[in-house]
């Protein structure tokens, strides 16, 4: 069969491109050899949020701060919960599968090897196209230390399919996974402990968050160690000890299970023909998202380049189809928004002081805390703020980076502002409605506009 584009990886990335392309009149086919919708909507975010969701209202409750009282104790049901999520899990999943038929797009569900320049195959069958643009995801990274095979190591796939009990957990890595994880089991009443091997959680945003961070774990329980590195796991009775160092000393830490979050590793066993040039284990793309195979792009957690998130895999999705179809790039992938799903919710999107320096741009930024923001206190009234940058010489937001109730939102506004080059006065002249959470990001502005006067 010869097609215009042949897709590996039915994900955002995958899928997305898929649209883009049929809606660009291109004869489409694409591989996925397990569920659409990739690892986000089976195996990520989709599933993450909804037991972020259920662990809110359990934490909730169980602090009696909303007028709302229990006559015995509030518990996890872990079937109905698991059993929720695979429903949404469902829903999504098959509303993704009706827009793929509706769009005439042919979807094959087996794994797909490159064989040639311009063919794949699969299921002893040859396909052939114009281009192949390879969307092939990541999985968890095992991490090479002694014991990272042993059966009570597990990875974020694990807790996301069974969500397991436990008594105690040790998260290896305080990044995005680690720490989303960390605040659900914690709510579940498991006695978590994070060993981070930088100097802060969170260590690729704003150092002002993972400080946060660790101090509002602090106070719910959750034992947080940074610069932290992890020697060896072993299997003690029905539990692990995990050996690291951490200030120069060997420590020790007990738990019934170890989550391994640090990192995801790049999908690109899908050739068979001498693979393209690779880098960090990822797939090295120009500014056209084309591997050194010309006719082979790649885009998503398989690429280099760009964050591995799933709306950074849709983005690139969208302008790779643009450069095959010779348009210019629709989506502004210096702008990418970031959020983490812990609670309350943290977001960064643009640049931060730090990397307006290292940019040689002289910038100032202003921050305000949120408690002042009443809907944030009716929510949970966590210590929270949200910091704005701007170019000193022109008041530009530059970037802004937030903890508190709904950030992975509020960013939005900032993104926008970010891409559109709107400085704090014009995004101060845009009334925000009251009370609303998006007002918070009024007194934000209004100190960076101080700092600029
Ligand atoms: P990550 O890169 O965010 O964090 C991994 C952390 O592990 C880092 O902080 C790193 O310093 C630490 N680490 C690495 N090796 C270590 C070791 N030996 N000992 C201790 N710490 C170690 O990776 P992740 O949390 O696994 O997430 C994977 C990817 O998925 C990321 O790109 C992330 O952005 C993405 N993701 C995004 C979301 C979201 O957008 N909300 C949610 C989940 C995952």
């Amino acid at each position: 069969m010869q097609y215009d584009l042949i897709i590996i990886g039915g994900g955002p990335g995958g899928y997305t491109a898929a649209f883009e392309a049929a809606a660009n009149a291109l004869k489409v086919c694409l591989f996925e050899e397990r569920e659409a919708g990739g690892t986000c909507l089976n195996r990520g975010c989709i599933p993450t949020k909804t037991l972020v969701h259920s662990a809110d209202l359990l934490r909730a409750v169980r602090e009696g701060k909303d007028g709302l009282r229990t006559e015995g104790a509030v518990v996890i049901d872990r079937e109905a919960l698991k059993a929720k999520k695979e429903e949404i899990v469902r829903i999504q999943r098959e509303g993704l599968e009706k827009q793929l038929k509706a769009a005439k797009i042919e979807v094959i569900h087996a794994h797909a090897s490159i064989t040639g320049e311009h063919t794949v195959t699969a299921q002893g069958n040859e396909y052939t196209a114009d281009s192949i643009l390879i969307a092939s995801g990541s999985v968890p990274a095992r991490l090479p230390i002694p014991g990272a095979d042993l059966s009570r190591v597990i990875t974020s796939d694990d807790i996301l399919r069974d969500l397991p009990q436990y008594d105690s957990l040790v998260i290896i890595g305080g990044g995005v996974i680690g720490c989303e994880i960390a605040g659900i089991y914690e709510s579940f009443g498991a006695k978590v402990t994070i060993l981070e091997a930088m100097d802060t959680l969170l260590p690729t945003m704003d150092s002002e968050v993972g400080r946060s961070l660790a101090l509002l774990m602090k106070k719910r329980g959750i034992e947080t160690h940074v610069r932290a590195f992890v020697r060896q796991i072993e299997e003690i009775d029905a539990a692990c000890r995990i050996t690291y160092e951490e200030k120069g000393a060997e420590k020790t830490v007990e738990a019934e299970a170890v989550l391994l979050a640090a990192g995801r590793k790049a999908v690109t066993d899908v050739f068979e023909i001498d693979p393209p040039l690779m880098e960090k284990g990822r797939l090295v793309i120009d500014d056209h998202f084309r591997t050194s195979c010309p006719h082979i792009y790649a885009i998503g957690d398989c690429a280099g380049k760009y964050p591995q998130l799933a709306h950074s895999a849709m983005a690139m999705a969208v302008n790779a189809v643009a450069s095959i179809c010779g348009k210019p790039f629709p989506r502004d992938l210096s702008c990418i928004p970031s959020g983490v799903y812990t609670s309350p919710e943290i977001a960064s999107v643009g640049l931060d002081e730090k990397g307006a320096a290292a940019a040689g741009i002289a910038a100032v930024s202003g921050k305000a805390n949120t408690l002042s923001n009443a809907r944030s206190l009716i929510q949970g009234g966590e210590r929270g703020f949200i910091k704005v940058v701007a170019e000193k010489q022109t008041g530009r937001i530059l970037g802004a980076v937030m903890m508190c109730e709904r950030a992975t939102d509020l960013i939005q506004e900032f993104a926008l502002a970010v891409h559109a080059k709107l400085t704090a006065e014009q995004m101060l002249a845009v009334i925000h409605g009251h009370p609303t959470f998006a007002e918070a990001a009024v007194p934000a502005l209004e100190a960076v506009l101080k700092k600029l006067a």
